[in-house]
């Protein structure tokens, strides 16, 4: 399955205009810290992929993670996450905590592409 409605969760700006440039195909919906993703989300209940930033204000990428997880609606959504945090433990930190994928910035736009092609189907389809 093609992901179709994508939501970006990043503090910058430039991100969210890389996504719309290299995402061109997708319905993209924007937030710019973990509690304004929740928010996004409980808008668009058909947001079928969500690229998360780690480090944001407000509410961290971890903390907007396990808000989903625990949400029985959102608990199917794949995350990837899309961090400069490349230390490993936050790469364990990530996978543990649910999401499908972790890319490090800078990330090669194919890598991306790539990995979204390639997710597994949600259950719901
Ligand atoms: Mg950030």
């Amino acid at each position: 399955m093609q992901p179709k409605k994508v939501l970006v969760v990043d503090d910058s700006k430039l991100i969210h205009k890389m996504f719309e440039v290299m995402l061109r195909s997708y319905a993209l919906v924007h937030a710019m810290d973990g509690r304004e993703g929740l928010e996004r989300l409980h808008e668009h209940p058909d947001i079928d992929l969500i690229l998360l930033d780690i480090n944001m204000p407000s509410m961290n990428g971890f903390e907007f993670l396990e808000e989903v997880k625990r949400s029985e609606a959102f608990t199917e959504v794949p995350v990837i996450i899309v961090s400069t945090e490349g230390k490993d433990q936050d790469t364990v930190r990530g996978l543990q905590a649910g999401a499908a994928a972790y890319i490090k910035k800078p990330f090669r736009n194919e890598e991306i592409l790539k990995l979204i092609e390639r997710l597994p189907p949600m259950a719901s389809d």
